[in-house]
């Protein structure tokens, strides 16, 4: 993948950019002109991700993190629901 950057052409290593851009980028941020959040939302920046668990890292991760979460929810439906029912003597 190429650096985000139109005028760059260097491989991109990290949040989408080379690893020039990138030290730029840090160096802007740490002297308080930007953040990488606002560099995200104008598409100079990707979204950090972990080297080597590549693309879809995050996304499997959160949904390891979701499914006990929507899981617990189902189970309290289903317990109120019995609950009603055995309000109504069913
Ligand atoms: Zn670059």
């Amino acid at each position: 993948m190429k650096c985000l950057i139109d005028e760059c052409n260097n491989v991109a290593k990290t949040r989408g950019l080379c690893l020039i851009c990138y030290q730029a980028a840090s160096a802007i941020i740490k002297r308080g002109n930007t953040t990488w959040k606002k560099l995200e939302s104008v598409e100079l920046a990707n979204e950090a991700q972990h080297k080597s668990s590549g693309h879809g890292a995050f996304a499997k991760a959160f949904r390891k993190q979701l499914s006990p979460l929507v899981r617990d929810m189902m189970d309290e439906d289903e317990i109120e629901k019995r609950n009603l029912e055995s309000e109504r003597g069913i």
